[in-house]
């Protein structure tokens, strides 16, 4: 027998059990129950505790764009193409339900298997944009990868550009690289490679340079994606 219970009753009959899947289950309750609380639809609140528990099982979450015909979170659809003139199937402008139509869409899950017009954890384009700062907020240790840069809505995460040095083989992000003060202006500027010392002397050789296109998006001064093109 299946019992399909609602989250405030998964929260208040099963609480107390130990067994690992229930405890899984529990925990996804009191998260959804927590987001609605806070505003956020059902259908989000699910988005945003599936991403959140998969980031935890596989230490990834992915922005892919991807093609669905129906959202899960909103219900939107992108329907069906007409017919352009009456046939013996149907009256002109009726839906050809062979014909399904896509619209933008966001895989979170890293998956090689994938099905056409739909996503493992995800919505539409506009559901997974709007549910973005509560998961990447949620997340505490995944990498997020490909997110897309208008994570910038948060004060507290900023680009690094990544540097390396000629003299040994370090590089990293610009946070370990030694700072130097500006000739001019109050300014520092990065100078000196944390590993060997090298250092840019104002018109001297240059041993720490930028790796070019290379940079972190870092929050709290935690590495959410590295975009290495
Ligand atoms: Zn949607
Ligand atoms: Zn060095």
């Amino acid at each position: 027998m299946k019992v399909k219970l609602t989250d405030d009753e998964i929260v208040l009959y099963l609480s107390a059990c130990t067994r690992p899947k229930v405890v899984e289950c529990v925990a996804g309750a009191t998260a959804r129950i927590a987001l609605r609380g806070d505003g956020v639809s059902g259908g989000a609140a699910k988005m945003i505790t599936e991403a959140v528990a998969e980031a935890a099982a596989s230490g990834l979450l992915i922005y892919r764009c991807s093609s669905i015909g129906s959202c899960g979170v909103c219900g939107k659809s992108a329907g069906y193409a007409l017919r352009k003139r009456a046939s013996r199937a149907g009256r002109k402008g009726s839906p050809m339900y062979d014909r399904p139509l896509y619209m933008s869409g966001v895989e979170l899950r890293d998956s090689f298997v994938t099905m056409k017009g739909h996503v493992s954890i995800g919505g539409c384009k506009e559901c997974v944009d709007a549910a973005l700062p509560r998961i990447v907020d949620l997340v505490t240790a995944a990498e997020l990868r490909w997110f897309p840069d208008h994570l910038d809505f948060d004060a507290d995460v900023k680009r690094e550009d990544h540097y390396a040095c000629k003299k040994c083989e370090w590089s990293g992000r610009e946070s370990y690289v030694g700072r130097s003060r500006a000739m001019m202006g109050n300014g520092t500027y990065p100078s000196t490679c944390p590993d060997c010392g090298a250092k840019n002397e104002p018109f001297g050789k240059r041993h720490i340079s930028i790796v070019a296109g290379r940079h972190s998006v870092v929050k709290s001064g935690a590495v959410l994606r590295e975009i290495d093109p």
